[in-house]
């Protein structure tokens, strides 16, 4: 059995309020006959009653009839019959009421309450009432009989049947879009329950990444200040051994030990950058800003990367804006984000490409795209933005979200044609922000790429 059908059925969950009515007022109108109907939680669902004249009245106007009466009507009202088949209350003064239990599919849903009607086979109308008061007026009662319909005990079970039969095929044709609806309300209470705990799960690992985050910061932020300290000792050995001051050295060991330093400085530079980017993660991470002149700190990020450019006959153009006013920046950090995407333009272009690079002051409302989630800046605040662009392989669409994370490369293979360790573009961010700015990449392959830097202007 499945779990719709677990559920307890209701009369008027099965029938509308509206449809049960309509049926019961068109059978009591086609029958002339009194009907009540309750449901399966003895809540009153309708009743119609005829005109009945003055004969219940006058009963009831007699306080031992009146007494009589409630209790008979009460008794019907509140009788169950045991089966499924109708069940006859017959009242004091001969009338009679029929209770008819309404089931489906095995199960109660209600009853219907028929009369009160004169059966035929009751030979005097009414039935004498010893009990009622002194004085009682029966003959007056008795003329009043008529008010009541006869029915004989065929026409009732006819109308019990036809009753029934049409409640049947009600039920059937609402059970179905009863099943339906309930099946419906299931799924989506099932669907949503899944979504829920799906949800939560989801929370949970997001608290679970920002605590990895947070050791994987705290990590490479003790591990770089750790691995600094040594290293800069095994740059000043290989520095003495250069400049010989414990004995002269040969050729050969000479150039040995200047590899030494050069790579050494190599490694001290990334593990440099690496403790940056952690104290930008963990907010620790401070700018020394001071009034810098923007022509000369784009000019100074030229001239270091321009022998590289010029290994590969790149030719470098500067587009600065003479009126760009002066403005408070870490000139040391800006300068590195500077040679950053410099020296990326020069390393993704092709020999004899064009590497240019723009500074300007914008309002221009944009979109950065180097945060984890894109949003727009309103152009209010004034900015300076320095923009570097290429003609060189450029960068596929779906990369463009992730290439400001730290270690990201879009050609990671082994065998990759570009040198890096993907942290170039992560300290541009890192230092950009910073400054409460932000970065912009826009690229096409094999046409070029555009990095933009927007710094707001702080005098
Ligand atoms: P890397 O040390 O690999 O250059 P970066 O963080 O500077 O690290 O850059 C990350 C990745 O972004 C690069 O590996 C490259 O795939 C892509 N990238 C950066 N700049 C450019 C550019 N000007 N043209 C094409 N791809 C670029």
């Amino acid at each position: 059995m499945s779990i719709y059908f677990d559920k307890t059925m209701r009369l008027k969950e099965l029938i509308s309020a509206d449809l049960i009515n309509e049926l019961f007022q068109s059978m009591a109108n086609l029958y002339k006959v009194h009907l009540k109907v309750f449901d399966e939680q003895d809540t009153l669902v309708y009743q119609v009653a005829f005109e009945s004249g003055n004969f219940c009245q006058l009963i009831f106007l007699d306080l031992n009839g009146q007494k009589a009466c409630t209790r008979k009507v009460s008794e019907v009202k509140i009788s169950k019959p045991l089966g499924e088949s109708a069940e006859v209350h017959n009242c004091f003064s001969g009338l009679r009421y029929m209770v008819q239990p309404i089931y489906y599919q095995g199960e109660y849903l209600g009853r219907i309450i028929i009369g009160p009607y004169w059966p035929k086979e009751l030979s005097a109308k009414p039935k004498p009432m010893s009990f009622m008061q002194a004085g009682f007026d029966f003959e007056n009662l008795k003329a009043q009989v008529n008010t009541h319909k006869t029915f004989s005990q065929g026409q009732i079970d006819l109308i019990i049947k036809h009753i029934i039969t049409v409640l049947d095929i009600l039920f059937h044709a609402s059970h179905k879009s009863w099943l339906t609806s309930k099946m419906h309300l299931e799924s989506i209470s099932a669907s949503y329950k899944e979504l829920e705990s799906k949800n939560k799960m989801l929370e949970e690992s997001i608290e679970r990444m920002k605590e990895i985050d947070k050791l994987k910061s705290n990590f490479l932020a003790t591990m770089s200040h750790e691995l600094r300290t040594p290293l800069t000792s095994i740059i000043g050995y290989a520095e003495m051994l250069v400049e010989q001051v414990s004995g002269e050295l040969n050729a050969l060991q000479k150039t040995y030990s200047s590899n030494i330093i050069e790579k050494g400085e190599n490694l001290l530079s990334m593990i440099n950058a690496v403790l940056e980017i952690s104290r930008n993660e963990s907010q620790t991470l401070t700018m020394n800003k001071v009034t810098a002149d923007v022509v000369e700190l784009v000019q100074n990020a030229v001239s270091t990367v321009f022998p590289q450019a010029q290994k590969k006959n790149i030719s470098l153009k500067t587009y600065v804006d003479e009126n760009l006013p002066p403005c408070k920046l870490d000139k040391e950090r800006m300068n590195q984000a500077l040679v950053n995407l410099l020296s990326n333009s020069a390393k993704f272009t092709q020999n004899g490409g064009i590497v240019s690079i723009h500074a300007f002051a914008s309002r221009e409302p944009v979109k950065q795209n180097s945060g984890n989630s894109a949003r727009f800046f309103d152009g209010k605040e004034p900015y300076i933005c320095i923009s570097v662009t290429d003609n060189g392989i450029g960068i596929p669409e779906e990369h463009l979200d992730k290439i400001f994370y730290s270690f990201y490369q879009v050609d990671n293979n082994q065998t990759r044609n570009f040198g890096g360790a993907g942290i170039g573009l992560a300290v541009v961010k890192a230092f950009v922000e910073a400054h409460r700015g932000f970065c912009k990449v826009e690229s096409k392959v094999q046409k070029g790429s555009k990095f933009s830097l927007f710094l707001p202007i702080e005098r």
